[in-house]
């Protein structure tokens, strides 16, 4: 939790010194609450204050990374509970599960069709995150074989998993240097998989059945100075999951309880892939940080990913494109020219559905700081006057003989505006909707 400057200023020296550049321990106190200054400053801190500053300055959930360089997935690091308070910072990680019984084709088959599916929406690449390989066959060989075969496919996080620990032990030294996470350790067996994780770099899972545990492992965690941990409290019910995941986001962020400020992992396998799904979009929309399903289905992972690109979303900064003038189809002098905002949900459903009427055109796309078409319009950046004035930035006019520019049906009002600021042009007031643009196209347009 935050420390105030008022208890900040008790662990300074107070002898008001000046050396840190501040009239009094208290202003510089005060500026260390603000996070405006640095304890280093202080050249006389105590070894107390320092660790007492140094903790409270430790993020109040960790970032745990799984994996290395540009495949590297990161989990944790929230510091709010509510996505309006400010932003969610690193995305649910969505994942399958595999297990050691499947032959190496099967497992080519399966990893191979996660790891092709890629799906573009608003201008970003949605990508799942992780493969966990369980041990279930009851050889150590045919384990560490099938892991060995999923990594040589598979470049991103890797669980591996098991209730074994020298199973987790052999796989683990097997993948020195790719940082895979462990999953997972039970009171019996934490303090060697403490040992294990540390031994080979790789973030390992606290899994029990009640806080008690959990809080007792974490604990051990600390003590040994193992940081990179993920937690996962079993519960017998969605619901019950449901609230201990809420109860460990509050108890890290609102209490400061450090033994539950990790990342969230969960196994999904209700037995029905509809309701593996919904729970998986509710460890998205509640506080998971890896969510592993037993099967991979396009039809279910595709809203997942969407799902959780549009709870990840900075609600300050709305995704956006560049102002500019983009072509859609291959536009020439004699296509007509649509206007839209540079919100990127606005610009790709637009330009989508122009693609879709079959004509090329020119879309014309002025800054208006990522709002859609009404709130731009709303909060004055999206007049008539500043449309005119991008057209005529962009050159456009210079370019193409057939001046006919259509606005969106929303702001039909911006329309005499825009007429007065490009006077030789014929300006037409398109549909509100931009589902109804391909009949717009045929009826009005052509
Ligand atoms: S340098 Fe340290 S002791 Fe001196 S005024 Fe600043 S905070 Fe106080």
């Amino acid at each position: 939790m935050a420390l105030t400057g008022l208890k900040i200023q008790k662990l300074l020296p107070k002898t008001n010194c000046k050396e840190c550049g501040c009239s009094t321990c208290l202003a510089f106190a005060m500026k260390l609450a603000a996070k405006k200054a640095e304890l280093a400053e202080c050249p006389y801190a105590s070894d107390e204050a320092k660790a007492v500053l140094g903790a409270a300055a430790e993020p109040p959930i960790r970032t745990v990374t799984i994996g290395e360089g540009e495949h590297a997935f990161k989990a944790g690091g929230e510091t709010v509970v509510f996505r309006h308070e400010k932003t969610f910072v690193n995305q649910t990680g969505v994942g399958l599960a595999v297990d050691d019984s499947l032959d190496d084709d099967e497992l080519h088959r399966r990893v191979g069709a996660l790891l092709d599916y890629e799906l573009e929406r608003v201008g970003e690449l949605l990508r799942p995150d992780a493969v966990s390989i369980a041990f279930e066959s009851g050889s150590l060989d045919r384990y560490l074989s099938a892991v060995k075969s999923v990594v040589s496919i598979w470049p991103r996080a890797v669980v591996i998993r098991s209730d074994d620990a020298s199973a987790l032990r052999a796989a683990a030294e097997m993948l020195r240097g790719r940082r895979p996470l462990l999953a997972s350790a039970v009171p019996a067996t934490v303090a060697d998989m403490i040992a294990v994780a540390k031994n080979t770099e790789s973030a390992l899972v606290l899994a029990a059945d009640n806080f008690d545990d959990l809080v007792a492992m974490a604990d051990q965690c600390r003590d040994s100075d193992l940081r990179d941990v993920f937690l996962e409290l079993r519960a017998d019910s969605l619901c019950e999951h449901y609230q201990n995941n809420t109860i460990i986001r509050r108890g890290a962020l609102k209490s400061g309880l450090k033994n539950l400020g990790y990342p969230i992992l969960k196994y999904i396998d209700t037995g029905n892939p509809i309701d593996d799904a919904i729970e998986a979009g509710i460890e998205i929309a509640k506080y998971g940080s890896l969510a592993i399903l037993p099967t991979f289905d396009p039809a279910d992972f595709t809203p997942l990913l969407a799902l959780r690109q549009n709870v990840f979303t900075d609600p300050q900064k709305p995704i956006q494109v560049e102002p500019q003038v983009y072509p859609v189809g291959e536009p020439d002098e004699n296509s007509a020219v649509f206007v839209t905002t540079n919100f990127s949900l606005t610009y790709f459903i637009v330009s989508g559905e122009i693609e879709n009427s079959g004509i090329s055109a020119w879309l014309v796309v002025p800054e208006c700081e990522g709002l859609s078409v009404l709130t731009a319009w709303a909060a004055g950046k999206f007049g008539g006057d500043k449309v005119g004035a991008f057209v005529k930035e962009c050159g456009l006019g210079d370019r193409i003989a057939c001046r006919k520019i259509v606005i969106p049906g929303y702001v039909a009002q911006i329309s005499g505006e825009l007429e007065e600021a490009l006077p030789d042009w014929e300006v037409i007031v398109g549909p509100q909707e931009a589902g109804d643009i391909e009949s717009f196209v045929k009826n009005v347009l052509t």
